[in-house]
């Protein structure tokens, strides 16, 4: 494998981006405006990856109602968010939320947090935060990358069902992997330079359960983290703003009993679910809808200390949560660096100065 040289200056480089979750998105944009020829694939309905909202099911002509049943908030956002919520909550799809904060510890005594921390949520869904970052971008969706090659020609991506536009994915200067490391090692070839640094990446199952309730629960939370049992975190999602009417809720389970439940189908993890939320929260439920979702790859673990926020060789740069740190923050981190290392790598962008995140 030779890397490619950089883009001849008649044309634009073109890169690809597999995954259009918080790190692909802003990869690919932070590309675009560079100048560079971006396309975004997805193997899903819309951009977002777990940034996302469930739609519930309604009467035809009522309101829209979601829950956002990935990330749930954004709290104290650092540097490589900053300037992009700024202009996110300009757009209007960024508000602040400051909901009642409790912890409850292993004995079920509840601690209310006096000064709880500023959070940040999408406005109407977290899931428009994603759809505002995707703006402008060519997004190809239901788009499943099954494997990266390289030919004489460049660098090709291959897929498990035929694309609208195939040369897209053919006679690239570079791709970009931004799904969780599990699945991102699945597409490389065997011997690719990248594969020793996503070999540490780990990642969590999450399973959580959205619910709509018929009236307000009467508890004196609306985000409750507890330290153990099978729910870890219980979210008064309808306490949001811009969410609309109504009584929702997203509870997530334990990474130690996701696991453990992950194979279990939805329905009856919605039972166990429900019934372990009654327990803590020490009343009857009696959802008008409930349903649960199973992330296989949702929390990633902390990379280790040192680890470069993203990867970067013979054309081919991987990031994400799982390289970058967790959460948003780290996802936005991950995808905006290894945007800088492609540009520079494609001779677009003079190599910044200082440590480099590291190599690959
Ligand atoms: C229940 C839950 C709650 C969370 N709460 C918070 C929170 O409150 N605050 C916070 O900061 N973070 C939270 N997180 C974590 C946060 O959601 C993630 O860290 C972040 O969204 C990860 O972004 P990413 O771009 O790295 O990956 P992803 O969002 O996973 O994006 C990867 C994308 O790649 C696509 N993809 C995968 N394989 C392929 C393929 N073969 N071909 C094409 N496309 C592919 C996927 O469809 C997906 O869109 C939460 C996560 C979960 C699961």
């Amino acid at each position: 494998m030779t890397a490619p040289s950089p883009a001849p200056s008649a044309r634009p480089a073109r890169v690809a981006v597999v995954g259009a979750g918080v790190s692909g998105l802003l990869c690919a944009r932070s590309l675009s405006e560079a100048g560079v020829d971006v396309v975004l694939f997805d193997k899903g309905r819309g951009p977002g990856g777990r940034l996302s909202s469930r739609r519930l099911p309604e009467p035809e002509g009522a309101e829209a109602l979601r829950v956002d049943h990935g990330a749930v908030d954004l709290c104290a956002p650092g540097p490589a968010l900053a300037e992009l919520l700024r202009e996110a909550e300009a757009a209007g799809v960024l508000g602040r939320w400051q909901p009642r904060e409790a912890v409850r510890d292993s004995a079920g005594q509840l601690r209310p947090l006096a000064d709880p921390p500023a959070r940040w949520v999408g406005l109407p869904s977290m899931s428009a935060l994603a759809r505002h970052w995707a703006q402008g971008l060519a997004l190809r969706q239901g788009a499943r990358c099954v494997a990266v090659e390289h030919r004489s020609d460049g660098i090709a991506l291959r897929f498990d069902g035929p694309l609208a536009a195939p040369e897209e994915a053919e006679g690239l200067d570079a791709v970009v992997l931004s799904a969780p490391a599990e699945q991102t090692r699945a597409l490389l070839p065997e011997g690719s330079p990248v594969l020793a640094g996503l070999a540490a990446a780990r990642s969590a199952p999450a399973i959580v359960l959205m619910m709509a309730l018929p009236a307000p629960l009467d508890l004196p939370y609306d985000r409750l983290r507890a330290t153990s049992g099978a729910l870890r975190l219980f979210i008064r999602d309808s306490d949001k703003p811009g969410r609309g009417e109504g009584e929702r809720w997203l509870l997530e389970a334990a990474p130690d009993w996701s696991a453990a439940h992950l194979e279990l189908d939805p329905v009856a993890l919605r039972g166990l679910m429900i019934a372990e939320a009654e327990a803590v929260f020490g009343q009857k439920l009696q959802p008008t809808w409930a349903e649960a979702h199973r992330w296989r790859y949702g929390r990633s673990a902390s990379p280790p200390i040192g680890a470069p926020l993203s990867l970067w060789a013979e054309g081919v740069g991987c990031c994400g949560d799982g390289l970058g740190g967790p959460g948003i923050e780290g996802a936005a981190a991950s995808g905006l660096d290894v945007a800088a290392r492609v540009l520079e790598g494609l001779g677009l962008r003079p190599p910044a100065e200082g440590p480099a995140s590291g190599a690959p």
